[in-house]
């Protein structure tokens, strides 16, 4: 039996991870694979103390800092997802898609999340080729450029928010003609001259060659399909946090987000943890899921040994 499972090599799995082994835990990390979501972008400006990094080196990066823990504390089960936790008594049994199951004292769920997709033609094959799903991430190559985006929440509006900062002019579409953003975020980006919001939007297509050079919309009231010219088109529609198998143990949000004390980052079951993007927390970038981590495995820490 473990004193930690963690779920997830992430950023914040393995910060996790590493912080559970220097305390000497015994703690297993299991993972369907290491690094995160970053690891596919090209390169990340802002992991604190490197200036610039690829995401496949930054995936590499996390995994060797946890290798150098493997030992008698910690165990590395990768290439393995889980799909069901139940709490057995005092004790949780995590069991994975190969069927293994493993028994610990507590969990930290660090599982993240992926960006809801764009539906429409041609916006998978455009991907990392002018549609981007992180603005703070690639924004800035679109600097002086006419860009586009996706989404009527508070994410895309904070969005065009950062790239009305550089962009030449950032028009947004909206599927319906009330924004979810808060209004007060709504009206500030409204007043910028460089911004446009297009509403009842139906984005039907992405043109370009090897680039994207336009974006396709139907008016949703005239029924007109219009086209126009654009580089860069960053998609705000939301994510879908990877916690399925999560229901019914802890609780979850509308969206599907892991509830958590984000002082503690406690969640309504005791002895489960979550960090990251799986989490309600506001915000979502690689240094803040290994902040979260490393606050709930302190407070996992103090928990195990108040209960021993
Ligand atoms: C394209 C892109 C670029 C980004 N660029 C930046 C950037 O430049 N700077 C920045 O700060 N942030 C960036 N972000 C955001 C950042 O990647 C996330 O905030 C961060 O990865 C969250 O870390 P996490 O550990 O919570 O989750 P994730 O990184 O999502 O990691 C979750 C881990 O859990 C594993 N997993 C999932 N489900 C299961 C399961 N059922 N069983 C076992 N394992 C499972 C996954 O394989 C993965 O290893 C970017 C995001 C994207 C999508």
């Amino acid at each position: 039996m473990y004193d930690l499972i963690i779920l997830g090599g992430g950023p914040a799995g393995t910060a996790a991870a590493v912080y559970a082994a220097r305390k000497q835990l015994k703690t297993a990390i299991i993972t369907s694979e290491f690094g995160g979501q970053s690891v596919v972008s090209e390169t990340i400006y802002n992991w604190i103390g490197t200036p610039e990094i690829s995401g496949n080196q930054l995936g590499s990066n996390l995994k060797t800092h946890i290798l150098y823990y493997k030992g008698p504390f910690l165990d590395i089960i990768e290439d393995e997802k889980v799909k069901e936790i139940n709490k057995i008594i005092d004790v949780f049994l995590i069991k994975t898609e190969s069927g293994k199951s493993y028994e610990s004292k507590t969990v930290i769920v660090a599982t993240g999340s992926g960006r809801r997709k764009l539906e429409a033609i041609n916006a998978d094959i455009f991907e990392h080729k002018g549609i981007t799903y992180c603005a703070s991430c690639d924004g800035p190559m679109f600097a002086d450029q006419d860009v586009l985006v996706i989404g009527g929440g508070n994410a895309a509006f904070e969005t065009s928010m950062q790239l009305l900062a550089y962009c030449k002019s950032v028009t947004l579409f909206h599927r319906s003609n009330e924004f979810r953003a808060d209004e007060i975020t709504v009206k500030k980006v409204l007043e910028n001259p460089k911004f446009k919001a297009i509403t009842n939007a139906e984005i039907l297509r992405v043109d370009g060659e090897q680039f994207v050079s336009s974006l396709t919309y139907k008016d949703k009231i005239t029924g007109t399909e219009i086209t126009l010219p654009t580089t860069g088109i960053f998609v705000e529609i939301g994510q879908i946090p990877n916690t399925d198998f999560m229901k019914g143990i802890v609780e979850i949000d509308t969206i599907g987000k892991i509830v958590v004390d984000p002082m503690t980052q406690a969640s309504s079951t005791p002895g489960i943890w979550a960090a990251g993007d799986c989490t309600n927390g506001r915000y979502h970038q690689n240094n803040i899921a290994t902040g979260d981590a490393v606050k709930a495995l302190e407070d996992t820490y103090i928990w195990i040994h108040k209960n021993k």
